[in-house]
């Protein structure tokens, strides 16, 4: 098996659940004592924000071009960003590096393909809703992805003053849930939680639509290549 290299820490709260799903993932599959072998640097998570919030894209990718070479350095043969938004970048963080990076949007988008779906929501922060490339990615590959026309500031909020901080509360999954519901109402089959975090306030069990979280999308698709 390969060794996945995760830059993780955007949130930590995130790379918690990666760091859990790529070992569960790796036992169910090889059985045994097997474990999933990761090189994961989690980065601070604050000074990256503020670049996001600064639109600083170049400095983000230099800085996290240097974490992935550090990776590949250290041994990891295929590489996950744990992040969505973060993918906006994913050219600069992988510049110069010959080891495969695993975008998150493609297992995300193979899965739903493949579960029928072609005119789905798509939640995350504003980054990811507003920018082009995670809607061009899904387009891409057939899909046509539907984003919230209100109250997308508030949504983004949500991630960052509450999911990356851990803090999970009630009065924030109904504003999600009424997201999803709007979404439903627009046409959408179904809604991927495309930020890291949202599956701790999302899930099948409160959702309109049936959920795919990238998280556990992606975490899977990436022990999947590290066996592959
Ligand atoms: N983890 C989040 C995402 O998947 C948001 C935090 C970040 O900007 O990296 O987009």
């Amino acid at each position: 098996m390969k060794t996945i290299g995760l830059i993780g820490g955007m949130s930590w709260e995130s790379s918690a659940h990666y760091y859990r799903i790529l070992n569960e993932e790796t036992a169910r599959l090889l059985g045994g004592l097997h474990s999933c072998p990761v090189i994961m640097h989690s980065v601070d998570f604050a000074p990256i924000a503020q670049m996001q919030a600064a639109g600083d894209w170049d400095r983000a990718g230099r800085e996290l071009n240097t974490v992935a070479r550090g990776l590949v350095s250290a041994g990891a043969e295929v590489l996950g960003i744990a992040t969505n938004t973060m993918h906006v970048i994913a050219d600069a963080i992988t510049q110069s590096l010959d080891v495969p990076l695993l975008h998150i949007a493609d297992p995300t988008a193979e899965t739903l393909l493949a579960d029928g779906f072609d005119t789905v929501g798509l939640l995350g922060t504003s980054f990811t809703m507003e920018m082009p490339f995670y809607k061009d990615r899904l387009m891409a590959r057939g899909l046509t992805p539907l984003v919230p026309e209100v109250d997308r500031t508030n949504l983004h909020g949500i991630i960052y003053e509450e999911l990356c901080k851990g803090i999970v509360r009630d009065e924030s999954r109904q504003v999600y849930v009424t997201a999803i519901e709007r979404l439903k109402a627009r046409g959408a089959q179904a809604v991927i939680l495309g930020c890291t975090e949202i599956g701790m306030l999302i899930d099948d069990s409160v959702s309109p639509l049936p959920t795919y979280d990238t998280t556990d999308l992606h975490a899977k698709a990436l022990v999947a290549a590290a066996l592959s």
